[in-house]
């Protein structure tokens, strides 16, 4: 088994485009990255710059391949908890977007989303603690110097 033992992430992150290893690719994240209890993590869903790459397994809620189904943005759209950047039918809103990273009023959304009990009772999200997974202050670096 691989292990995904907590603390072993590297706090700052290094530009987000990291292999994290054989790991993603089995679908045991995919049972950890929890709706409404993890922050999403896979580039599909942050885009390039924060985000992993993601599963090589399609999702189990919407079919398409690249992320888990704890921050599917239909699964999310289908809550009435559209996720930052995405419509609630699990589209991209191309204006929150530059091309493949979010704008920086859409990481500033990512913020609030991800401390917002309604989104995750348990008092906001738990960032899963793989290799330079992203993390809330990620979140908040990005919502202050992205681009625009
Ligand atoms: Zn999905």
């Amino acid at each position: 088994m691989v292990s995904f033992a907590p603390g072993t992430a590297s706090g700052g992150g290094t530009g987000g485009n990291v292999s994290v290893g054989a790991g993603r690719t089995d679908g045991s994240a995919g049972n950890k990255c929890k709706l409404q209890v993890n922050a999403p993590l896979s580039k599909d869903i942050l885009g390039d710059v924060i985000g992993l790459d993601g599963p090589g397994v399609a999702c189990w809620e919407c079919g398409t391949q690249g992320h888990y189904k704890g921050e599917c943005a239909l699964a999310w759209g289908r809550l009435g908890r559209p996720l930052p950047g995405w419509d609630k039918n699990g589209k991209k809103k191309p204006g929150d977007w530059n091309k493949a990273e979010p704008k920086r009023k859409t990481y500033g959304a990512w913020v609030k989303f991800l401390e917002d009990v309604g989104n995750f009772p348990a008092g906001g999200a738990e960032f899963l603690a793989l290799t330079d997974a992203p993390d809330l202050d990620r979140f908040k670096e990005r919502a202050r110097s992205a681009p625009l």
